[in-house]
C-alpha cells in the first residue's frame, strides 16, 4: 500500500495548518505515521487520495451511524440547500428536531441546539452554575467534554494520546472551581460532596465514557451519582455527545435506567453535520435567555442543512431493531477480536457497550483512566499500522473507540477480523524482535 499522495498533502497541510491537521487527534503522530488525506466515503468504506479503501472504524468519531453519504442524508442535505443555507430566523425543520429529541429523550423537556459538543458542554455548565447559583463543579478523569477551558482538565481524547495533563493557555482562576475526580469510584465523589457539596453546582459524566478508550460505568455508579445530586442539590449533566442515540433511542439513559437533569449531545444529532444539543427539565433550562438571564446565542445554531442531516439520520434510527442489529454486529467483531488476539498469544482487554468498543493492548481490567493508561501503545502503533496495511482504519490512538454503523455487514466484518489475525501475529513479534522484558500472554 502506497502514500505518497497524502504524505504530499500533509506536507502542504504543515505549511499553513498547525501540525497539519484542524483537530489534533486526526494526527497520526501517537502511531508514528502521518495522515492519510480522505478522497471520499460511503458506507463503511473510505477512499485515500492514494486510492487505498477502507472499512472505517472511527466514522468520524462517532457520528456516523448511518455510514458515510447515506442517500436519504445527502438527499435531505441537498433539499434543504436548495432552500437556502442559514437565515438566522426560526424555521419548522428546529421544531421538528426539538420535538423528536424530547420524544426519544424524555429526560429532555427543553432544549437548545448549537454548533458542537463543546459548545453543548459549555452551555450546560453555564445554565447549571446559573440556575443554582454555584461556582464548583465535578468531573472525572479520562472524560472528555469538548475543549472548553474549564472543563480541560484531566482530559481524554487528544490530551490523553499526547499526554497533556492540564492545558497551557488556561489561567488557574479559570479551573479553581473544577474538580476533577477517577471515573468509577463512587467513594471519592462521595467524600468530595461531603466536603462541599453545597458549593456544587453540577457533575458531568459520560454515561459510558468514549474517550479514554471505551470505560463502561461499574454497577451503581451512576445511580450513585445520581443520589449525591439529589442530597446536595446539584445538577446531574450526562455528556451523551458520543453515546445519544448510539447506545439507544434513548442514549445511556435509557440503557442504564438512570436520568440525568440536562444532558448535552452532539455527534449523531448532526448526521455528520456540525452540531452539538443540550436539554433537560424546563425548571432548568428556562432560566436561558431570553426568558432567563443565563446567555447563550449563535449565529448558525439549529441550521437547517445541520437539521435536516440530523433529522434523517434519527429517522433511520427509529427503525425497529436497529439497535438490536448494531450490538449484534459489535457482538460479533469483538468476540472475532478477542479470540485473534488470543490465538496471537496477544494480551487484551477488550471494552464494549453495544457499538463502540475499545481493545486495549493490556492484560488488566480496564475500569478507570488510570488502568486505561497502563495500556501499551507501542502495541497498538504497531497492530493500528498492520490494520491500515490491511484496508482497516482504525482511530490513530490506544484512547479511542471504535464505531460500528448500520453500513457494515457481516463481510466488513469478518475481513477486519481475518486482517486482526495477522496484525496481533505482528504484534506479538514485535516484542518478540523488541526483546521487551514484559510478558505479553
Ligand atoms: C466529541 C465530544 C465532545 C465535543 O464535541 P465537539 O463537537 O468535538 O466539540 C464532548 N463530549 C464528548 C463526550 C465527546 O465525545
Amino acid at each position: 500500500m502506497q502514500w505518497e499522495r497524502s504524505e504530499q498533502l500533509y506536507k502542504e497541510a504543515c505549511q499553513w495548518i498547525p501540525g497539519g491537521v484542524n483537530s489534533p487527534v486526526r494526527s497520526a503522530r501517537a502511531v508514528g505515521m502521518t495522515p492519510i488525506f480522505v478522497k471520499q466515503a460511503s458506507g463503511c468504506k473510505i477512499i485515500d487520495e492514494d486510492g487505498n479503501s477502507y472499512i472505517d472504524y472511527v466514522c468520524s468519531w462517532g457520528p456516523l451511524i448511518a455510514g458515510h453519504a447515506h442517500p436519504k442524508v445527502v438527499e435531505a442535505i441537498k433539499t434543504a440547500a436548495n432552500r437556502g443555507t442559514s437565515y438566522g430566523i426560526p424555521t419548522r425543520v428546529e421544531n421538528e428536531m426539538a420535538r423528536k429529541v424530547v420524544e426519544m429523550v424524555p429526560s429532555i423537556e427543553l432544549l437548545r441546539m448549537v454548533n458542537s459538543g463543546t459548545e453543548a458542554t459549555m452551555s450546560a455548565i453555564r445554565l447549571a452554575r446559573g440556575y443554582t447559583g454555584r461556582n464548583r463543579i465535578i468531573k472525572f478523569n479520562g472524560c472528555y467534554h469538548g475543549h472548553w477551558d474549564c472543563l480541560l482538565v484531566q482530559s481524554g481524547s487528544g490530551l490523553a494520546t499526547f499526554g497533556i495533563p492540564g492545558c497551557p493557555g488556561v489561567p488557574d482562576a479559570i479551573v479553581q472551581h473544577t474538580h476533577s475526580l477517577p471515573y468509577n469510584d463512587l467513594a471519592e465523589v462521595d467524600k468530595a460532596m461531603a466536603a462541599f457539596g453545597g458549593e456544587v453546582a453540577a457533575i458531568i459524566v459520560e454515561p459510558v465514557a468514549g474517550n479514554m478508550g471505551v470505560v463502561p460505568p461499574s454497577e451503581g455508579y451512576l445511580e450513585g451519582l445520581r443520589r449525591l445530586c439529589d442530597e446536595h442539590g446539584a445538577v446531574l449533566i450526562f455528556d451523551e455527545v458520543i453515546t445519544g442515540f448510539r447506545l439507544s433511542a434513548g442514549g445511556a439513559q435509557a440503557l442504564y435506567g438512570v436520568v440525568p437533569d440536562m444532558t448535552c449531545l452532539g455527534k449523531i444529532i448532526g448526521g455528520g453535520l456540525p452540531v452539538g444539543a443540550y436539554g433537560g427539565k424546563r425548571e432548568i433550562m428556562e432560566h436561558m435567555a431570553p426568558v432567563g438571564k443565563v446567555y447563550q446565542a449563535g449565529t448558525l445554531s439549529g441550521n437547517p442543512l445541520a437539521m435536516s442531516a440530523g433529522l434523517a439520520t434519527l429517522d433511520l434510527l427509529s427503525d425497529p431493531g436497529v439497535y438490536a442489529e448494531l450490538e449484534e454486529k459489535a457482538a460479533y467483531l469483538a468476540e472475532g477480536l478477542t479470540k485473534a488476539a488470543a490465538k496471537a498469544g496477544v494480551a487484551t482487554t477488550l471494552n464494549r457497550v453495544g457499538s463502540m468498543g475499545c481493545g486495549f493492548f493490556t492484560g488488566t481490567r480496564v475500569r478507570d483512566f488510570d488502568s486505561a493508561m497502563k495500556a501499551d501503545t507501542q502495541a497498538y502503533s504497531v497492530f493500528f499500522q498492520e490494520m491500515l496495511k490491511r484496508g482497516v482504519y482504525l482511530a490513530p490512538s490506544q484512547f479511542e473507540a471504535f464505531f460500528i454503523s448500520t453500513a457494515h455487514e457481516r463481510r466488513h466484518l469478518d475481513a477486519t477480523i481475518a486482517a486482526a489475525e495477522e496484525a496481533f501475529v505482528r504484534v506479538k513479534q514485535h516484542y518478540q524482535t523488541a526483546g521487551e522484558k514484559k510478558t505479553l500472554t
